[in-house]
């Protein structure tokens, strides 16, 4: 299940960024460090009783030399799309100002739900002056203080009591979630009609637009597929809206929502640096990944042609060597039938179990071919390994000390893995934890 998103929403100064900390802690990068990635900060994943969610940056709205007015209007759009939550923050020692009035008509209207907090109420006494902030028409409102820390933890409680039950309920379960990332004209579009214009395909239901895409059900030979198209709502036309930022946080909800993520790449102009960045988004996101490099109808077909492609994009993109590769024309429809079948077999090892006795057959032959490292003079022990998760598989390796688990060892350890259960199109995570 995808994690829900909160927005905080108010005029300059009244403790957005403030707020933002509090609630994150620390700050966490969305990619993590891959060489050629570029960090950004859009979201940030929160915790409040076990719950996770993430935050939007609303910091990170930031439109150069626009009216305030103009800044808090898009700002509010954009969290009221996004957000399954929205924070309205104002300032308790000012009380309710024509800017914050402007904010509440833009929450009013959107039916999201909104949790009303009063910042800046730094003391008990101070309480008296929360009471104007009624006349917004948010109920109750919340006083917290930013500097303080005081009474964020009634706020989230309200805050994560409004969060969305399961989305998607009524879809089955091995019902297959798609979404294509990439650049703007490497073809998404394209694709996705020419995916659903396929013979076999069966389109059931175009499902509106959910928040920031499209979705389309479809079923090819008894397998059901959710498209997730974000490329069909570009145009808005709104100034954030076109930003990259914005597209990027477009992608970034299409990929939590996906079982499998499709980086695009065009053939004809080859691979750019944006295209790694995008394709980190895909990785770290851990979900499953096809390559798909769109636009083979440019290149000149010679028998090394997929050869060579496929070595460049190898050495672009070697954070995602599991990720399977796809060559195809969206315009020609050439090799458009590779397309589902490699989707499907990623989808299905990104939610493969091993058994625990299997697993450790394959971990203790590994062990045999090559003994675990020494540190100081201490040896690594693998004691026993066991998958804890799917989406993706996630194992554990119970060691005598997770310390002496050296990067290096977990990569073999990784690649026997992958060795024995191919687990092709799915990254997988293997974690040391210490047993005696
Ligand atoms: P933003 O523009 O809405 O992001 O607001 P900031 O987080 O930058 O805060 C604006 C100012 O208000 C800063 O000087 C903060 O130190 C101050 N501030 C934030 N929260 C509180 C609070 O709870 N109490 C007091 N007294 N000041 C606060
Ligand atoms: P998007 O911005 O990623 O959705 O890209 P579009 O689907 O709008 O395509 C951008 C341009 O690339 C359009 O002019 C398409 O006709 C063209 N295009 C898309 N797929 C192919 C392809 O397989 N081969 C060629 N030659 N052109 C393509």
């Amino acid at each position: 299940m995808r994690n829900s998103v909160v927005a905080i929403v108010g005029r300059p100064n009244v403790g957005k960024s403030t707020i933002f900390n509090r609630l994150v802690g620390e700050r966490i990068s969305i990619v993590e460090d891959i060489p050629g990635v570029t960090r950004d900060r859009i979201y940030s994943s929160a915790e409040w009783l076990n719950v996770s969610f993430r935050l939007i940056d609303t910091g990170g709205i930031e439109i150069g030399d626009e009216p305030i007015l103009v800044q808090i209007r898009e700002q509010a759009s954009v969290a009221i799309r996004e957000a399954d939550v929205i924070i309205f923050l104002v300032n308790g020692r000012e009380g309710v100002t024509a800017a914050d009035e402007e904010v509440a008509k833009i929450l009013y209207k959107s039916n999201k739900p909104v949790v009303l907090a009063v910042n800046k109420i730094d003391n008990p006494e101070m309480k008296e002056q929360m009471y104007e902030f009624y006349s917004l028409g948010f109920g109750d409102p919340y006083p917290i203080s930013g500097t303080h820390g005081l009474g964020l933890g009634d706020l989230l409680d309200a805050v994560v009591e409004l969060f969305p039950e399961h989305e998607n309920e009524d879809e089955k379960e091995d019902t297959i979630h798609f979404s294509l990332i990439g650049r703007p004209n490497v073809g998404k579009s394209s694709l996705v009609n020419a995916l659903l214009n396929e013979q076999r395909v069966i389109v059931s239901n175009v499902a509106g637009t959910t928040r920031d895409a499209i979705d389309t059900s479809f079923n090819r030979d008894g397998q059901d597929y959710v498209i997730i198209d974000t490329a069909g709502m570009r145009k808005r036309g709104k100034i954030y809206e076109t930003t990259e930022k914005y597209s990027i946080l477009r992608a970034l909800r299409a990929i939590e929502r996906s079982d499998v993520v499709l980086p695009l790449i065009d053939a004809d102009t080859g691979i750019i640096e944006q295209d790694k960045k995008i394709a980190g988004y895909a990785h770290e996101a851990g979900r499953a990944v096809v390559i798909v490099v769109n636009k083979w109808d440019t290149i000149d077909q010679h028998d090394k042609a997929i050869k060579e492609f496929e070595e460049k994009i190898r050495a672009h993109f070697p954070f995602l060597d599991y990720a399977p590769i796809v060559f195809l024309s969206a315009k020609t429809k050439r090799r458009l039938h590779t397309l589902l079948p490699e989707i499907d077999i990623a989808s299905e090892n990104h939610s493969k179990r091993i058994e625990t006795n299997v697993l450790n057959d394959v971990i203790m032959d590994a062990l045999a071919v090559s003994p675990p490292p020494t540190k100081h003079g201490k040896r690594l022990k693998v004691l026993y390994a066991t998958q804890v998760s799917v989406k993706p598989p996630t194992f554990v390796v119970f060691v005598n000390d997770p310390e002496l688990m050296h990067f290096s060892y977990e990569r073999f350890l990784e690649n026997k893995i992958r060795e024995a259960f191919g687990f092709e199109g799915t990254p997988i995570k293997i974690f040391a934890r210490k047993r005696n």
